[in-house]
């Protein structure tokens, strides 16, 4: 997890229409509605993931995060941010920022990654059979950026059954943020009803 990063900074020297606007807002002010994210971890991630190179992804994620979302490879077990994380919100792609997975639907799978009962989408990941190790499983990625995830399993517990197996180095954590209307809802109000 490298947030924020100046992904905003590195993408509008890539593009040529950019007129800045994106790193002023990346620097933080807020639209002042309701929000449930921090905006500026979101702003930190590229627009458009499918322009970027591989030497672009080189440049914009760590080693160890190239290797698993760019070469599929795979984090050791039980050494990873998020396997034993228990925080409400959601994981986004280390690459993209696309949601991913919710708090909701983690649970502990004991094999050492962070496991999910499903995507928070059924859109934000894609499936693609994976051969290789001599073995058939289904590979789990993102449908936006097309970064490797890990692999999703028949042996998950109920409602879906499936065990989606995820790299914590594919992952980013947003937490939940409690809503304005949420914080000032303490109970019965002291003001009385209002007259109609
Ligand atoms: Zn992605």
């Amino acid at each position: 997890m490298r947030l924020p990063r100046p992904l905003a900074i590195v993408l509008c020297a890539l593009s040529t229409g950019c007129g800045g606007g994106e790193v002023a807002r990346a620097g933080g002010a807020a639209d002042g509605g309701p929000v449930s994210v921090d905006r500026s971890a979101v702003l930190a991630y590229p627009d458009d993931p499918q322009a970027l190179s591989d030497a672009d992804w080189r440049r914009i994620l760590t080693p160890e995060e190239y290797h698993v979302l760019r070469e599929r490879g795979t984090e050791r077990a039980f050494s990873g941010e998020y396997w034993n994380h228990h925080q409400d919100g959601v994981y986004v792609c280390a690459a993209c920022g696309q949601v991913l997975f919710r708090s909701d639907d983690k649970f502990d799978s004991g094999t050492g990654w962070p496991s999910y009962t499903r995507p928070a989408d059924p859109g934000a990941v894609s499936t693609r059979e994976d051969r290789s190790w001599g073995m058939v499983r289904t590979e789990a990625v993102c449908s936006r950026c097309g970064g490797h995830l890990g692999h999703v399993f028949d042996d998950g517990p109920p409602p879906t059954g499936k065990r989606w197996c995820i790299n914590s180095v594919s992952l980013d954590f947003v937490p939940a943020v409690a809503s304005p209307l949420e914080a000032g809802a303490t109970g019965p109000t002291s003001s009385g009803p209002s007259g109609d």
